[in-house]
């Protein structure tokens, strides 16, 4: 029997980072960053005003103050888009609107606030005064966005592995990035076997029940940026479950559920051996003991449990890792908190993810409650789950108190 740890290292084995692709800077976000970006040039591209106001040399207005203001000639008008036509000569203001270039000569920007100017008529295109009273002084660099001060040319903005966020594409845009390297999104195949399955919108018959592993199988999938494609439900013939992995020939991964216990695996098996190879492991895992891996044509195959909890309990533990690899995400970082178990709990030796709902106490712990039954037919027991609280090897016996860690579904408070 293999433990968690032991099964998983066998697996990433067996999977590397896919090509690069270009996509357009508006598709890019939620992608995977398959090249490290430097950037080309700073940002700001130039030196420009942090605020709307009057731009001046500082020492021409060290003296002022509201009893002794100090009034310059305004020789220039400045609007953000614009360049500044000559440079700012000594003992002048040039009009200026924030993100607009600070004229050659300037190094500080005075609020408007700060003048007799109103910013009511610091509207674009409004007349220029022919002087400006300026009522406070301020020191060197006041109000001026230096050059390159957010970012340098030439520096790391974003490193290879990275999955997009807002904030991101915002700064490729900055840098004028139109296309980005990210890497292929993997292609899951998702196949349902048993010939107890119904798909969802048909109505139930005897003996039937429908089919949940297929829609949840697939969605896991997609929370991780890959695309699902599933196969459909085959009934437990060899000749079925073959006949739907013809579709799966140019995924990069095939995932099936149910028919590896070890009294239904035939099945399964007889369908994967006919153009791969398939082991079926025993891992020291609850729920999901039996686990199948091998492959179909040369693509990964996973062929994991049927029952809801433990297909999506091995999804998590085993599949979701092999996929971020493919993806180039190197640590499969899982939102992961120290919980302390609230109410005894037990376990049969095996490495237990247990579904637990959690509180914070008032003086801050942050306390784990079983959701009920652990049966791993009852999916209920993950709706309600706020993370899995992971019992390690051998502790059978799990007392209140003990201080365990938990693969947090939800952001905690
Ligand atoms: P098996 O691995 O075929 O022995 O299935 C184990 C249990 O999981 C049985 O109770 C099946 O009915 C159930 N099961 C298998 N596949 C699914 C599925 N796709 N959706 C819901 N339950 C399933
Ligand atoms: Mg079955």
């Amino acid at each position: 029997m293999y433990s968690v740890d032991e099964a998983l290292e066998r697996i990433l084995r067996h999977f590397a980072p896919l090509p690069t692709e270009h996509v357009r800077l508006e598709e890019a976000f939620g992608r995977v960053l398959a090249q490290p970006i430097h950037a080309t040039h700073d940002l700001p591209p130039f030196p420009n005003s942090a605020l709307d106001g009057y731009a001046v040399r500082a020492a021409d207005v060290a003296t002022a103050s509201s009893e002794s203001p100090v009034r310059l000639p305004v020789i220039g008008d400045i609007p953000a888009g614009s360049f500044p036509q000559a440079p700012l000569r000594a003992g002048t203001a040039m009009r200026i609107m924030t993100g607009a270039p600070l004229p050659e000569g300037a190094d500080a920007v005075v609020p408007v606030e700060q003048t007799d100017d109103a910013p009511s008529r610091f509207a674009l295109n409004s007349p220029l005064p022919e002087s400006v009273l300026v009522r406070a002084a301020v020191p060197s660099g006041n109000g001026v966005r230096p050059v390159g001060e957010d970012v340098r040319a030439g520096a790391l903005v974003l490193s290879a592995g990275r999955r997009l966020r807002a904030a991101d594409v915002g700064i490729l845009a900055g840098l004028g990035m139109a296309h980005v390297p990210v890497v292929r999104r993997p292609v899951v195949a998702i196949l349902s076997t048993g010939d107890e399955l119904l798909p969802p919108h048909v109505p139930l018959a005897k003996g039937k029940i429908h089919d949940m592993n297929g829609v949840a199988l697939c969605a896991s999938v997609q929370e991780l940026g890959c695309v699902p494609r599933f196969l459909g439900i085959a009934s437990d013939s060899v000749e079925a479950v073959y006949g739907r992995l013809q579709a799966a020939a140019d995924c990069d991964v095939i995932i099936s559920t149910a028919g590896v216990s070890v009294g239904a695996l035939d099945v399964v098996k007889e369908a994967i051996t006919r153009r791969g190879t398939l082991s079926l492991w025993r891992v020291n895992i609850r729920p999901g003991k039996p686990l199948a891996f091998g492959d179909f044509g040369g693509v990964p195959f996973f062929g994991l449990p049927g029952n809801p909890v433990s297909a999506l309990v091995t999804f998590d533990v085993f599949v979701r890792p092999a996929l971020l690899k493919l993806l180039g995400i190197a640590h499969s970082d899982v939102p992961q908190a120290t919980a302390e178990v609230a109410e005894p709990m037990n376990s049969d030796g095996r490495r237990t993810y247990a579904r637990v709902k959690l509180q914070r106490a008032a003086d801050g712990r942050l306390l784990a409650f079983s959701t009920g039954t652990q049966s791993s037919g009852a999916i209920s027991s993950l709706v309600n789950a706020d993370g899995l609280l992971i019992i390690p090897e051998s502790m059978t016996e799990v007392p209140v108190g003990t201080r365990l860690p938990v693969r947090l579904f939800n952001q905690v408070l």
